[in-house]
């Protein structure tokens, strides 16, 4: 495996010049473009991995399936899907137009930026403090890592800047969908965003989800099977922006990716996979990464459909 995954990573290696860092969030822009990392994590808790695999990058959507999971625990399924819809957008992830022309009462998806902000909205804590400990105590736990944090420059830079996201939340608040503070809900989800990790974090995040909710290394059960499986089919919909439908046909496997240039996989039954490589193509995707993963799936028939 260890060798298959160090060809993957060199094959790979010369699509990172296609495409571009993220840097409308301005503290993202420092990150080397060259970069390129898998892990794989069996569900017997092997791991495998190459390239950049241990860089630490900021896991940003991705971190849209760890509040989706939070909020189905805090809530119920039936409360969490009243505010945030289950359909895919085909537009991208920070779109505006949607929530006022088509669906002013339920944003569509909780991995676009507006679905994620109202599912934020619904993690449950007693005060600001305690909502920020509980997302990242969550995250240490399906990681396994201890040390999983917040990125303190990257939230900052996102929350001086994150006025696109400022709006969305706004408008669900005048129109119901969010309740509370929205500064407050912006602070947690910009907070989100900024966890910071490894391909290996994410990786194991992508394991827990293929082994329906279950740790494969402690066996410890952290969602029940039904969360889990809501959250893969979400994957598989809208995991990969409005390019899921294409990611879908030639990858096969349920991912969420992030602008920090992480992808995190779950392959049911089989493995999780993370890869990290921040040049994006122009839907926002890990470029590289993807192709990674597309000659992973190949290689080990991993396709669901
Ligand atoms: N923090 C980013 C934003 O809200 C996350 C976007 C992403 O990774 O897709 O714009």
């Amino acid at each position: 495996m260890k060798n298959l995954l160090e060809s993957l990573v060199e094959n790979n290696r010369i699509h990172v010049s296609e495409g571009k860092v993220a840097s409308y969030i301005p503290e993202l822009s420092k990150t080397n473009p060259s970069d390129l990392g898998i892990c794989v994590v069996g569900l017997d808790g092997k791991e495998y991995g190459a390239g950049d695999f241990e860089k630490k990058f900021t896991i940003q959507s991705i971190s849209k399936v760890i509040s989706l999971m939070l909020a189905l625990l805090d809530n119920g399924k039936r409360n969490v899907f009243e505010k945030v819809g289950m359909e895919p957008t085909g537009d991208s992830f920070n779109s505006i137009v949607n929530l006022e022309v088509k669906s002013p009462d339920k944003p569509f998806n909780p991995m676009i930026n507006a679905g994620a902000i109202a599912t934020t909205a619904l993690i449950g804590g007693d005060n600001q403090e305690e909502k920020s400990e509980r997302l990242l105590e969550f995250t240490r736990k399906i990681t396994g890592n201890p040390e999983i944090n917040y990125n303190e420059q990257v939230y900052l830079s996102e929350k001086e800047t994150g006025n696109r996201n400022r709006a969305l939340a706004y408008f669900m608040k005048s129109n119901g969908i969010i309740d509370g503070n929205v500064e407050e809900i912006l602070d947690l989800y910009f907070r989100q965003c900024s966890i910071e990790g490894n391909c290996r974090d994410i990786a194991r995040i992508g394991a827990m989800l293929s082994n329906d909710g279950v740790i494969p290394w402690s066996g410890e059960r952290v969602v029940s099977r039904e969360v889990s499986r809501i959250v893969k089919t979400i994957m598989v919909t809208c995991g990969m922006y409005d390019a899921s439908g294409n990611f879908a046909v030639h990858i096969g496997i349920p991912a969420k990716s992030g602008v920090g240039g992480g992808i995190m996989a779950s392959v049911p039954r089989r493995m999780g996979i993370g890869v990290y490589g921040p040049s994006l193509d122009e839907k926002g995707n890990s470029i590289g990464g993807a192709h990674v993963l597309k000659g992973l799936s190949d290689e080990l028939d991993l396709s669901i459909f």
